[in-house]
């Protein structure tokens, strides 16, 4: 296998014709290290230069390239000096306008003289012009016979220079400066070209190309796609295997191992609560590491699988832990577990960043003695020292929230030499198949499919934010007949402060509009203690009406609670929405959640609202998401693996990870020595995943 040194794409950019160690350095500022980065540096967009468009036929609005003769230049003093040079071709007139210019300029734009240019066309005080054209006096000819690339840039280095490298670049391809890792036959089965080609044609694309690579459907960018998620595919396979080859502990998981739990559990398992039971149970039983991602929407009853996973460690003698992304929601768990757990002999400890100084240690101590069973609390748990004596489980609870890398690094932690925990993963987003296949190729997946019985559909209704003294009647109402609400603020401009602001002016206003009703407030500045205090009081139905931050995003749990009215909902994303709906529609009444907004309403914030009124269906909202969000968000930008992609959109490209999966197959089958290299042209350093 080839080396680093000896691949030509990993040569440093320097290695190119005119870059220096200046330009190195500002190519560095955008992640471009060697020639292979430079090549897979792509246009944002393209300008269109290879046609000159006559002035009669420009629309405000669009880029063109104009050639025309100038009529004259005319400095105007308006608020600020503007430089007009007014150009015609016959077919009619446009006018260039300078707000920085300096005297040489103005001499320059003589009358009679030819100039082409090209800039965005808009609608100016004197009929069409152009702002800052770039121009050339003296040509008519079209610039180009391909379309432009705009490249992503930084300050300090120009189009024309990034161009020009690139131009370089590609030029030793011919010389076999990238080496082909996939087979051409095997991509022209799928109907895409070889990479050189592809590369060539999205950096210098024909002019007939626009319109697909603008939709990304473009065979060249499908192409690299294609190479892009094959990488990251391969990594997390490697990662997975590398995990395969480790042990772990064996527990019993047998029936009888989990009567007891059964029997003290205040409800029957659903149906796909016992299939996905069994499904662990294969997996915990044996002595290789358990790597399970369990999918389930909203209210599906996770909580009652981990409880079960954590049972069946520590009958066997090991201690596990549950890591959640809120103090808030480790608080509810260590409940929920506390309660199933300790009847059974199991002792279930918290710790969080705000309990007292003693508590923690009494905490510590257990765990690192093996007096406590189970350890739950947020990625603190794993950050600080924290001593489990056998820890042989790690449950990690709403996934999204943590990154792939988080994820891979955390098993570590219980690592005792080849041997390291089980690991279990928890989603309350749905995640569309295919981009689970992206994002968790290294787990296997199992899904609650159905929620506990006696629930009912929350009906969702959308009312603009006029009609808010209607909503606030509602509230009166389904509290006179002895239910409970809450009442959701989004966050404000980004800001903690602002929201919690927000969110007490809310209250207090609530408060005055319902004089008869107790009116709790929790937001994201209030003490872990304070917080509690305040659910477990909305929990005992002290609290009528709870206004809340966004804080209560996940897991809190109130079966009374049948309405929530989420203000400014145009604000919030949509699985940020469908979650906020699960904590309504727990109980057998008939559950409403308005979605308050404020208009008008953007295309976007009105189609996410109507998918919310029109399903309930976690699955199918997580679709639309990714329709209308992009996966970078969907699964929470900058925390998985895959903001590493370059090329590759999930949204887009999804449908190519069937195609990714069998690729992955032959490759490893009869090429196995590519897999590395092919890792190592897509996979930035940061994003490489664990090699174990
Ligand atoms: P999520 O999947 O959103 O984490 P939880 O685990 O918080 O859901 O469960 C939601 C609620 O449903 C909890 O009150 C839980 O006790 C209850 N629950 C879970 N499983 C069942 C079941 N099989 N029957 C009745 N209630 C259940
Ligand atoms: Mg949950």
């Amino acid at each position: 296998m080839a080396s680093d040194t000896d691949l030509p794409e990993l040569r440093p950019v320097t290695a190119l014709r005119g870059v220096g160690a200046r330009q190195q350095a500002r190519l560095a500022r955008l992640g471009i290290h060697t020639v292979g980065d430079l090549l897979f540096h792509l246009p944002l967009r393209y300008q269109d230069r290879t046609r000159i468009t006559p002035l009669g036929q420009l629309r405000p609005g669009r880029e063109a390239q104009v050639a025309g003769t100038i009529l004259g230049a005319q400095e105007r003093q308006g608020r600020r000096r503007t430089l007009a040079v007014r150009i015609a071709d016959g077919s009619g007139v446009l006018t260039l306008r300078f707000f920085h210019y300096g005297p040489a300029q103005v001499r320059q734009f003589a009358a009679g003289v030819p100039v082409s240019c090209y800039g965005e066309v808009r609608l100016g005080p004197e009929g069409l012009e152009m702002a800052h054209p770039e121009y050339r006096l003296g040509t008519l000819a079209p610039e180009a016979d391909v379309l432009t690339p705009v490249y992503p840039t930084t300050e300090g280095l120009g189009q024309g220079a990034l161009r020009r490298w690139i131009d370089t670049a590609l030029e030793t391809l011919a010389e076999g400066a990238l080496a082909e890792w996939l087979p051409p036959a095997w991509c022209e089965e799928l109907g895409l070209p070889p990479l050189r080609e592809a590369l060539l044609s999205v950096h210098r694309p024909a002019p007939g190309d626009l319109p697909d690579l603008l939709q990304g459907t473009h065979p060249g960018q499908r192409r690299l796609a294609l190479e892009e998620l094959l990488a990251h595919h391969l990594g997390l396979r490697r990662a997975r295997h590398g995990h395969r080859r480790r042990r772990a502990p064996a527990l019993d998981t047998s029936e009888a191992a989990l009567a007891p739990f059964l029997a003290v559990l205040p409800f029957e398992p659903t149906a796909a609560q016992r299939r996905v039971l069994a499904e662990l149970a294969r997996d915990l039983a044996a002595d290789r590491p358990m790597m399970r991602l369990v999918q389930g929407d909203v209210g599906s009853g996770k909580t009652v699988v981990a409880a079960a996973a954590a049972w069946w460690a520590a009958r066997s003698g090991w201690q596990s832990a549950l890591m959640a992304p809120t103090e808030l929601l480790a608080e509810q768990h260590a409940a929920s577990l506390g309660a199933w757990l300790e009847p059974l002999g199991a002792r279930v400890v918290l710790l969080n960043g705000r309990q007292k100084a003693g508590e923690r240690r009494a905490a510590l101590e257990d765990l690192a003695e093996g007096r406590a069973a189970v350890a739950v609390g947020t990625h603190a748990l794993f950050q600080e020292a924290v001593c489990f004596r056998r820890l042989g489980l790690v449950v990690v609870d709403e996934q999204h929230r943590f990154g792939v890398h988080q994820r891979l690094a955390l098993r570590e932690k219980g690592a005792d030499g080849e041997r390291v925990p089980h690991q279990l993963v928890m989603t309350a987003t749905p995640i569309p198949r295919t981009l689970a296949m992206a994002a968790y190729g290294d787990l296997d997946v199992s899904v609650i499919d159905e929620l506990p019985p006696g629930r009912t559909p929350v009906e969702t209704v959308v009312v603009p934010d006029r009609r808010r003294d209607e909503v606030i009647e509602r509230v009166r109402a389904a509290c006179a007949a002895g239910r409970q609400a809450y009442w959701v603020c989004p966050l404000v401009e980004d800001s903690e402060a602002l929201s919690c602001q927000a969110a007490e002016a809310t209250a207090a206003h609530l408060a005055e509009a319902l004089p008869e009703l107790t009116v709790g407030l929790v937001h994201g500045r209030m003490k872990g203690e304070e917080k509690a205090r305040v659910m477990a009081r909305f929990k005992a139905g002290e609290i009528h009406l709870l206004v809340a931050t966004t804080v209560i995003e996940v897991g809190v749990d109130v079966p009374n609670a049948s309405l929530m009215i989420i203000d400014n909902a145009e604000r919030l994303g949509l699985a940020q929405l469908h979650q906020l709906r699960g904590r309504v529609g727990r109980g057998s009444v008939r559950s409403v959640c308005v979605l308050l907004y404020h208009g008008p309403l953007s295309d976007t914030a009105r189609a996410r609202l109507a998918a919310l009124r029109e399903t309930n269906d976690g699955f199918v909202i997580a679709e639309r998401d990714l329709a209308l969000r992009g996966p970078g968000e969907v699964l929470g930008t900058r925390q998985t693996g895959l903001v590493g992609l370059r090329v590759a959109d999930l949204g887009r490209d999804a449908d190519l990870m069937p195609a990714v999966q069998s690729l992955a197959d032959r490759l490893l089958q009869h090429h196995p020595e590519r897999a590395e290299p092919l890792m190592r042209r897509w996979l930035r350093e940061d994003v490489r995943y664990a090699e174990v």
